[in-house]
This record gives C-alpha cells, structure tokens and sequence, in this order.
C-alpha cells in the first residue's frame, strides 16, 4: 500500500534476495542484536521507512549503516553519499537532507536518540508516527503508533470519533487499554492491507462483519455475486502513459483495489486521460478523473 509505514518489527512481511533466500529485514538492519539496542538506528531506519516498501527500507537502511552505524559517522557523510546509499526510497532527497541534519539536532541531548515524543518531533524528519514507533521499538515504552489504517479503521469500528491521525492517537490514549499501545498498529497495518482496505474493503471475508458498524464503508462486491437488472458496474479507465508512469511506484498491484468490473487502458498519447466512470444500465455518472 502507497501510504504505508515500516511497521512495527513483528509483523514485517518477509521478501526475498536475489538468489531466493528469504529476507528478514531485522536481521538486515540489526545483524549485532536486537533492535531495542540501537536507539539511532531503529530512529534512521524509521524515518527511512515512510513512504518505502519494508524490503527496500531493509536494504537501504543495511547500506547506509554499513558507512554510518552512528550519529558521529553519520556526520562524516556528505548530503549527496547519503542520498546514494538510501536511494530507493521514496523521497530519498528530502530524506537524506533530513539524516544529514540529525546529527546536530542529537547534539542537544548529547548525542543519543531522546525517549520522549516531543524531544524526539524535535529532530529534522521526525514525526509523531516515527517518534511513536521509535519510543515503543526501541525502548518499548507504550506508545501508538496511529497511521492512517489505525486512523481509519478505528473510525470505522466507531471506537474514536476523529478526523485526524493526532486526535485519533489522544483518543486512544484515553480508551485503549496500554497493553494494546503497542502492538496496535502492526496488527491494523495488516489488518487494513488484507482484509479491510482502504478501497473496497473485504467485508464478505470479514471475522468482524457481523459486529463491525462499518462507518463511511462502501464494501467489495461478493466475489461470483450475480447482478440484477440495476446493478452498477465500474468502470476503470486508464491512460497508457499514466500506467507506464506509476507502474513502477507499484500502481499495478493496486488493480485489485479498484475492483472494477471492467478495466481499460487507453492507448491515447496525448489530450484524453484515463477517466473512472461508473456505469450502470439506467444511468452513466461520471465521478472522477485521473
Ligand atoms: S466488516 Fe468490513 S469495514 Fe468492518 S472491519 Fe471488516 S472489512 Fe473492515
């Protein structure tokens, strides 16, 4: 999923090297131990992990910790080097811009990565999503972690009532009991890029359908449901090029998603792009274009 964090290290999925082996990105990143025993690494490798596949935040984050295992040689590192070593990773510029100012803003807390929430959103790259995930990974001190499949799915379910990651994490502060604070979010993650997901979300193979008040949910169709004479199709079509563009940034896995009944590619070059248009037999609405 495009908007999707390094989860918490439980319940990373694994990938694969080239030659098959399967990848385990805590071993990647974390070959002396466990990462509770590396406070700076846990916070570059996390702020490394927005917007990034966990496999390439593995191999990113075990290339640059080969050169910077430390703020001190981090600091060594010019601008440019980092982004090198980082690159993939989405926004790698504006990462290693931030990874090249970390080391001056650890200085006020004498070099180490701070334990709290605020001195950490202190630091240049640093949110309170990867300073929540810091604060329970490395020092697993209770925190949540409320990125957007936490945000959504406990609105769906009714549990908070917001309309904003923060407010959802002051929320659950108050109601979630803290032994879920941090296991919340890899469960959700999950949770919301399996079953219920952001479009079209799987309620039919749902455990929770029948308890679920599913708020703001427009539910996949059954899979093999037939249609009746009213029934609404979707239509999804695409400009080629448009493809071409986001296939490597991982588009064509989100087909699914979409859950069209009919998919079109467009083979225009120019002037026409992709439209969405739902499409039933009494009526035609356009709702959307790319
Ligand atoms: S029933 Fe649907 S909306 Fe509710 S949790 Fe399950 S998948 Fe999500």
């Amino acid at each position: 999923m495009a908007d999707q964090q390094w989860n918490v290290f439980p319940a990373l999925p694994q990938g694969r090297h080239a030659d098959g082996q399967a990848v385990d990105p805590v071993e990647e990143i974390f070959p002396e131990g466990p990462p509770g025993n590396h406070p700076f690494k846990v916070l570059v490798a996390t702020i490394l992990s927005a917007r990034t596949k966990d496999e390439t935040t593995a191999a990113s984050s075990a290339r640059l910790f080969k050169h910077a295992p430390d703020a001190a040689s981090l600091a060594e590192l010019a601008e440019e080097k980092i982004a090198k070593l980082i690159y993939p990773v989405g926004f790698y510029k504006t990462k290693a811009k931030h990874l090249t100012r970390l080391p001056e803003g650890l200085k006020k807390f004498a070099d180490k990565v701070p334990q709290t929430i605020e001195e950490l959103i202190s630091l240049p790259g640093v949110g309170r999503k990867t300073a929540n995930l810091v604060v329970s990974v490395a020092y697993q001190k209770p925190a949540i972690c409320v990125d957007t499949h936490v945000h959504r799915i406990m609105n769906i379910w009714q549990y908070v009532e917001t309309d904003t990651p923060l407010k959802t994490e002051m929320a659950l502060r108050e109601t979630l009991p803290k032994k879920h604070w941090i296991g919340v979010n890899s469960i959700l993650v999950a949770f919301g890029q399996s079953i219920c997901r952001p479009v079209s979300p799987h309620c039919d193979i749902c455990p929770l359908e029948t308890v679920c008040p599913q708020k703001g949910v427009r539910p996949r169709k059954r899979p093999g449901a037939k249609m009746d004479n009213d029934s609404t199709l979707k239509f999804v079509s695409w400009n080629v090029n448009g493809i071409r563009a986001v296939e490597k940034k991982g588009f064509i896995n989100m087909m699914p998603d979409f859950d069209a009944d009919v998919v079109c590619l467009q083979t225009v070059q120019q002037g026409l792009l992709g439209t969405h248009v739902l499409l039933s037999r009494q009526r035609a609405r356009l709702i959307g274009c790319q």
